[in-house]
């Protein structure tokens, strides 16, 4: 095995047991057992490796991406680990495990594997019903491909295994796109299993051939569409709704789970509204930004919104939306789906003085690295301030960022600048995050990527409250 050598006193965020390790804090590369020097350039992209402090301590095992910024991640902290089957085996079993409460509280969407969150640094495992959707981002992951969807099989028998390798990124790792469904018996065959009469190990079900994306040069090939897995999946939330994803085409892995408990509080905040406030008697109006597939809107029409309008550039997303209403029997005529440039949108709202209850603002990420972090703080000011000139007063704004970059404490700072400049008094009535199987690791604050707000927005600058702008929290 080959060892990487880190530079003098670059092993702290290693003994804090941060699983990254960025090119310049690697000194040399040597032979484990021998301590010959070797080759840095002839290590091949996903080969395990320990690292080693300057001198000679064992830090972790970790996997060699050369083209990627993160030279190493870790997979162990622990020199008595054998990186195999049963280890990967065991740190999957123990992540779905840990799930359970999830499936009992009435989500059918659950995300199984959250990289970082549960030790497997670029892992994402999904699952949607009977339908588990895997995302492998970096080179480690691509090396324990077989491991990962045998284990998967052999833990969630019953699921179809559907893979999502298809996210840019993978090319700042120098990995091939890849999208379609997984046979498991491919994974049998690379394995040789054999059950006790010595067939192969294969799943009963007929599963046509896949997908693939082609890295090519952006070209993408169809091998066969897959049936197995339809195109729209409705999966229940909360044992309230169910709501579109995608697994074929969508973003992702399919759907946004992490916002899951955010869509929730928006369903009991329109019920409080509906019910405790005068002036909502027909029910809140929610303006629903960046909407996707319109989960947030579909808890708001259950929690009794009056009406709805979901803002997204995409007409699939929107589609999916419109399909999602009418799945769940709520009201189409509650609806609105407007495909539009939210910012473009936000603006002639404003200069059309319409007012709504809540306003959503749940954009992709601004901030992709630190080179940007300017713009993309500007950006979220931008539309938080015009966010906030729509809420009607006593109105609330729900406000999110999924930028790793962005604290929750920059945050809190940039939707303060932006309250002053749309000249309202607002408050923060609650913290909102992601939901909790998008496990934050302890030593690596980046997981703890999905930061928002609850802002109760009050009087307009130079005016008095109102008693009848009063609406209960
Ligand atoms: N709130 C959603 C997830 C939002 S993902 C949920 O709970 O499921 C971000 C969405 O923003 C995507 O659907 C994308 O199509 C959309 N989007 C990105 N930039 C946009 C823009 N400038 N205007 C409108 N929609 C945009």
């Amino acid at each position: 095995m080959i060892s990487f050598v880190l530079h003098q006193g670059r092993e702290k965020s290693l003994l804090r047991r941060h699983p990254w390790i960025f090119s310049k804090a690697v000194s040399h590369a040597q032979d484990s057992k021998t301590g010959q020097p070797a080759d840095m350039d002839k290590v091949k992209s996903g080969t395990l490796c320990k690292v080693v402090s300057s001198d000679g301590k064992f830090l972790c095992y970790a996997h060699w991406s050369p083209s990627s910024q993160i030279v190493l991640r870790a997979i162990s902290f622990n020199e008595e680990d054998r990186i195999d089957y049963d280890f990967v085996k065991e740190r999957l079993r123990a992540a779905i495990a840990r799930r359970a409460p999830l499936v009992a509280r009435g989500d059918h969407g659950i995300r199984l594997v959250a990289a970082e969150g549960d030790f497997m640094p670029g892992l994402i495992v999904d699952r949607f019903n009977n339908v588990i959707c895997a995302a492998l981002s970096s080179a480690g992951m691509e090396a324990l491909y077989e491991h990962i969807f045998r284990a998967l099989h052999e833990l969630e028998p019953d699921c179809y295994l559907y893979e999502r390798s298809d996210a840019k990124s993978r090319r700042k790792e120098n990995l091939p796109l890849r999208a379609g469904l997984v046979d498991p018996e491919d994974l049998s065959r690379a394995y040789n299993l054999r059950d006790g009469q010595g067939n192969a190990l294969k799943d009963s079900r007929q599963i046509s051939r896949v997908r693939r994306i082609d890295d090519g040069e952006g070209g993408s090939e169809f091998i066969e569409l897959d049936e197995a897995v339809p195109d729209t999946l409705f999966v229940q939330e909360r044992g309230l709704v169910h709501i579109p994803i995608d697994v074929k085409n969508g973003h992702k892995t399919g759907g946004y789970l992490d916002q899951r408990q955010s869509r929730y509080h928006t369903y009991e905040l329109c019920r409080t509204f509906k019910t405790m406030s005068e002036n909502c008697k027909k029910g809140p109006s929610v303006l629903n930004c960046f909407s996707y597939t319109g989960g947030f809107g579909l808890l708001a029409l259950k929690g009794g919104a009056g009406a709805v309008y979901n803002v997204d550039v995409s007409e699939h997303a929107l589609n999916a939306a419109r399909e999602g209403v009418v799945e769940n029997h709520l009201d189409p005529g509650r609806c609105k789906f407007i495909k539009k440039d939210v910012f473009e949108y936000l603006r002639e709202q404003v200069a059309a003085g319409t007012k709504f209850d809540i306003v959503i603002l749940d954009p992709p990420k601004f901030i992709e690295n630190r080179s940007n972090l300017n713009s993309g703080c500007r950006g979220y000011q931008d539309i938080n301030r015009l966010g906030m000139q729509l809420v009607r007063p006593g109105g609330r704004l729900l406000t999110f960022s999924c930028s790793g970059l962005m604290t929750e404490e920059l945050f809190q700072k940039i939707i303060a600048d932006a309250a002053l400049e749309a000249k309202v008094e607002a408050q923060i009535v609650t913290t909102l995050r992601q939901d909790i199987d998008h496990l934050v690791s302890l030593p690596c604050p980046e997981t703890f990527y999905l930061k928002g707000f609850e802002i109760l927005i009050n009087w307009p600058h130079g005016r008095s409250p109102g008693l009848r702008l009063q609406l209960p929290y």
